[in-house]
């Protein structure tokens, strides 16, 4: 997929996420929109797999004066507090039966 996109425009870039790491989107610039939605930034969004949830143009702008896009992840993230609620969900549950 990368070498697709860096063989039809001059600026390709890889967005993760910076809390789990996942892979969420391509940034493509300068050739050929191929029809995709060029977004006022001048970039093409594409989405890697299913962890974007969604991209946007900020308002607010980085200290060098410059726009920057926004992203959503939506991986899931293991909780480590399953296992022990769901235990005493059961226990609790357990009790109230035989109540
Ligand atoms: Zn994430």
């Amino acid at each position: 997929m990368l070498e697709f996109y860096k063989q039809n425009f001059a600026i390709v870039e890889i967005v993760s996420c910076t809390k789990c790491g996942s892979l969420l989107a391509f940034e493509c610039q300068g050739g050929d929109s191929m029809g995709l939605a060029v977004n006022e930034l001048g970039k093409i969004i594409i989405p890697i797999g299913a962890a974007l949830q969604s991209s946007r143009v900020r308002l607010d702008e980085a200290p060098t004066g410059e726009r920057m896009m926004g992203y959503q992840c939506g991986a899931p993230v293991p909780n480590p507090m399953l296992a022990t609620v769901k235990a005493e969900h059961e226990a609790a549950l357990a009790q109230y039966e035989a109540d």
